[in-house]
């Protein structure tokens, strides 16, 4: 059965077909700068990788120039080859607590939680739309980064704001990365061959959240309204107090969006090291040794370690720390100095061990009060996997 995972933006389309006998990518690639002048799209197949320059006004024609090269390099003989289509979508709102069938009542839904993603949730939108047209007859299935957050209890997604905000707008704690969580969990009870497991799953790339797992369900996670949330991040500054927002602009004669903009986009590694939101880059600078970048990789690591001292304490029993996602997987250094201010909890990493990237391997010392693990996260396979198992049903 072959399964396309699909992953929209407002300018970009990433995609992966799965041959899901096996679970290998037959075939992966990115479109970029759809809708703006000088787009292009790259092909991963068969060990290579093609790179075509070409306008792309609108997801459309991304998603025919896509499936018409599928054929012509003879991944596919003919459409009907693709058994189904899934597609993440960032906000499901509090209405989708799993991934479901495409309807247009789905659709309608997406569009509405546009309020919650303006930047993501028109383009699922558009680029379901686009696939429907060229494959009517195809079963489609969306996957919610939000869903797997919806098993949070009420006081803990709730703000402690006027009720009415919740009854009449909506604010509570959605969370994100979801999809990858939920992967995490159920990936390490495989390779654990252990169900009921109590993870700390975190999740560290340019965006970055930790998310609380109780055998198999999400009980708290770091990300909240807003993927702004939580812990420091490439970009965005995370957890900050809000009187920040309106004393800044005045400050600076700046509008809220303004500022928004400034904390979504230059705050974080970025902000502090004045530098790059890059983890690699602040890691060279603390070679050559840049105070500013060592001052910020100081604060991501506090800020990674509040949240897992804190699902320590809510987990009550916890039976693994799990590192995921670019800065998780690739960067033994980050992993180190975030176990080693775990030691008061008895959380030992073990250094040789840790010195991998991009594996699974358990990397902390026999004697460890918690075991800590490296998983690569699988974002587009969960996808699949869902979309296999909906149209399977
Ligand atoms: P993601 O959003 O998951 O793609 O992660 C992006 C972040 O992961 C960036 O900060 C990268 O610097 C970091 N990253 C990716 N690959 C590596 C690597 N090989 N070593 C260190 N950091 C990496």
């Amino acid at each position: 059965m072959k399964i396309m995972s699909i992953n929209a933006g407002s300018s970009s389309l990433k995609f992966s077909l799965f041959d899901m006998t096996t679970e290998n990518v037959l075939i992966s690639g990115l479109f970029e700068r759809i809708g703006i002048e000088g787009g292009s799209y790259t092909l991963k197949y068969n060990g290579e990788k093609i790179k075509v320059e070409e306008e792309l006004p609108d997801h459309s024609v991304a998603v025919k120039i896509l499936l018409e090269k599928l054929i012509e390099l003879q991944v596919i003989k003919n459409l009907e080859e693709i058994q189904g289509v899934g597609h993440r979508i960032v906000h499901g709102g509090d209405k989708y607590t799993e991934s479901v069938m495409v309807t247009d009542e789905v659709v309608n839904d997406i569009i509405k939680f546009s309020d919650f993603a303006p930047l993501h949730n028109p383009a699922h939108a558009i680029c379901i739309k686009a696939f429907r047209e060229v494959l009517p007859n195809t079963p489609m299935v969306v996957v919610f980064d939000t869903a797997f957050h919806q098993t949070i209890e009420k006081a803990r997604y709730l703000y402690p704001v006027p009720y009415k905000w919740y009854e009449e707008y909506h604010v509570r704690k959605y969370g994100a990365h979801g999809t990858s969580h939920r992967y995490i969990a159920i990936k390490l009870s495989e390779e654990l061959k252990k169900d009921n497991l109590n993870i700390i799953s975190c999740h560290l790339g340019n965006g970055g959240s930790i998310t609380a797992i109780r055998n198999g369900k999400c009980v708290d996670t770091s990300m909240g309204f807003t993927p702004h949330a939580g812990i420091m991040m490439g970009t965005r500054s995370g957890d900050i107090d809000v009187s920040i927002v309106p004393y800044v602009m005045e400050k600076e004669g700046k509008s809220a969006t303004e500022i928004m903009n400034d904390l979504n986009k230059k705050s974080g590694f970025l902000g502090i090291s004045e530098l790059s939101s890059d983890s690699r880059d602040i890691e060279k600078g603390i070679k050559e040794g840049n105070e500013k970048c060592i001052l910020a990789e100081e604060m991501f690591v506090n800020s990674v370690v509040k949240y897992i001292a804190q699902y320590y304490v809510l987990l009550g029993r916890v039976d693994a720390i799990c590192f995921t996602a670019g800065i998780g997987e690739n960067s033994p250094e980050t992993r180190l100095d975030i176990i080693e201010k775990l030691a008061p909890l008895g959380i030992k990493m073990d250094i040789e061990k840790n010195n991998i990237r991009g594996e699974f391997a358990k990397i902390s010392t026999d004697d460890s009060s918690v075991s800590v693990y490296v998983l690569p996260t699988n974002e587009e396979l969960m996808i699949a996997k869902d979309t296999m198992n909906i149209i399977n049903r």
